[in-house]
Order: structure tokens, then sequence, then C-alpha cells
């Protein structure tokens, strides 16, 4: 007995501090990707070697739209070898509330060899595309937004029940989800709890490309939710369909099945991108906070 307790003491508190500091990070951690986008010479040599199409490119003319969609990335790194311009970087807060905030484009001028002469439009990143949908939102709508965004903080802000449904992952990240139950990430502490039924959860977390065996039965659980729900698709192949895509065995991403609120980007999104993410869906953070790149040396 006193063994045990002098063992928790000379231990300590193992439990991170975040949301309230940054994720504390391995050095060798992937995040995502970051484009020199001004300095970016050439989309193909990258579009070439990425695995899931992340990024791509459309020609038409002597003008190149150039994307980069954080849904589809695995975070694999590939693109960096090919293209000095680009680099990946250990930021894992990615999570959105709309597909499209994960999806930044910018359109070039070439040259006769196809390669960029001049960016034409700077991207359009997560945080203007939100200002433009705001922008142009009605004032009716806008209103309905607050309400419902009041709505959720003040149903699940203090409690909040999940159901995890695997739809087709391949384990990958419910290891990481596992790992929010663990004294370091220790989700409990916000009040949350995994739940063996759907009837007790108040949020759908899902993971994997949606597969056609696993089509019915998610949509059952979702029926299984009582209202108010909340849906988080996470990991890339939650996000859109990732590596997989759609093929006759899969329906791609979650929303091609169920409405999302909140996109968890990551191959696997690790236990501080799926808590920014959670925290995010129940109105507790803003969608990919201005935080300097997280600290390296941690867990
Ligand atoms: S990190 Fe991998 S998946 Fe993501 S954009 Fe680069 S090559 Fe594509």
């Amino acid at each position: 007995m006193f063994g045990i307790l002098g063992k928790s003491v000379s231990t300590g508190i193992v439990t991170t501090s975040y949301p309230a500091t940054a994720p504390e990070l391995s050095g060798r951690a992937r995040g995502r990707p970051e484009i020199d986008w001004a300095n970016w010479k050439d989309a193909r040599p990258a579009a070439r070697v990425c695995p899931t199409g992340a990024i791509s490119h459309e020609d038409s003319g002597d003008r190149r739209v150039a994307r980069l969609d954080l849904a589809k990335c695995i975070f694999c790194g590939l693109c960096a070898e090919a293209d000095t311009a680009i680099r990946v970087t250990n930021i894992c807060e990615c999570a959105a509330r709309a597909r499209q905030d994960l999806l930044t484009a910018a359109t070039y001028s070439l040259k006769p060899d196809l390669t960029h002469n001049k960016l034409l439009d700077a991207p359009s990143s997560s945080a203007a595309g939100r200002r433009e949908r705001t922008a142009g939102s009605s004032e009716a709508l806008e209103r309905l937004g607050g309400q419902i965004k009041a709505q959720v903080e003040k149903i699940f802000g203090r409690s909040l029940h999940i159901r995890e449904v695997d739809a087709g992952s391949c384990n990958g990240c419910e290891v990481e989800i596992v790992a929010l139950n663990s004294p370091v990430y220790d989700l409990e502490r916000f009040g949350m709890h995994f739940v063996a039924s759907p009837r007790h959860a108040d949020m759908l977390l899902v993971t994997g490309p949606v597969t056609r065996n696993m089509e019915l039965a998610l949509k059952k659980t979702y029926d299984a939710t009582p209202e108010p729900r909340l849906v988080v698709a996470v990991g890339a192949c939650g996000c859109s369909g990732g590596i997989f895509g759609q093929n006759y065995a899969s329906l791609g991403g979650v929303d091609n099945v169920l409405p999302v609120d909140v996109y968890i980007p990551g191959c696997p999104p690790n236990p501080f991108a799926l808590l920014h993410g959670i925290l995010t869906a129940v109105g507790r953070l803003e969608p990919r906070e201005v935080r300097p790149e997280p600290r390296t040396g941690g867990v």
C-alpha cells in the first residue's frame, strides 16, 4: 500500500495540460505539409508522388490551379522529398468544421515548359474560406448557426458521451483513440466518456472509409443515437476515403453516408489531434487555432 502511494508520488502528474499548452510531440512526429506557395516552381512532381491525390493540379491554357487537400493527406512526406518548396511540419491541430476548410488552392500562370511563372491568386486558406462564407451567408442563417452553436455548447460543453464506430479502418485510428483514455491524455478530465451503445451517445466518432459492408450498420448506429448528435470523421479515410477512395468495396469518406460536423485529418491523427477535433466539435476550441508549432521532445 505505502509502496504504491510512494510510487504515485514519485511519478507525479503525467497528464498533459493540453489544450492550455501546445501539444508536446516528438521531433519525428509528422503533421500537415506546408507549401511555400509564392516560391513553388512546379506542382507536377509533388502531385506525381502523392499517393492519395492530396496534391493535385488542373491546367487550362497558360493557367494552373494547384491544390492541397488535407482531408486526403496521409502525412507521408513524399511530396517534401520530391519538392524543396514543401516541408512536413509536426502541426497536428487540423480539425475543421467543413470539408472545404481543409482545401487550399492557388492559381499560377505557366511558362512554355509548364513550370510556374507567377502566383496569380494567393492561396485561399480555410480561414479565408470561412470568412467568405460568413460574408456571403444571410443574416438569418448566421443567427440560426449561432443558436445551434450555443445549443451544442450548452448541451455538450461539460459532458459528452462518445460512441466509436469503426466503419472499415485499418485500426491505426483506433490505436490513437484508445490512448485518449490513458493517464497522459485523460479524456475523462473533460467530462467525456466512451460508451458501448449509440443509445447512450451524444457523438459518433467514425473511423475508416465506409465500407459497403458497414454502410447499413453505420446508418443504424446513427439512427439509434438520440438527437442532438454530433458526427466526427476521423483520419484521412474518414475525411475523404484516404488511400482507398471510392471503389467496389468502399463508399469513401463518412460524409458520403452521414452528415459530418467535424473532420479530423491525419493518418492516423495523434491523440492531440483527436482532442482538438472533439473539443472543436463541442465548441470548446476554435478550428485550427493559431498556435506556434508544437514543442518537440514530448510524448
Ligand atoms: S504528405 Fe503524402 S499524402 Fe500528404 S500531400 Fe504530401 S505526398 Fe500527398
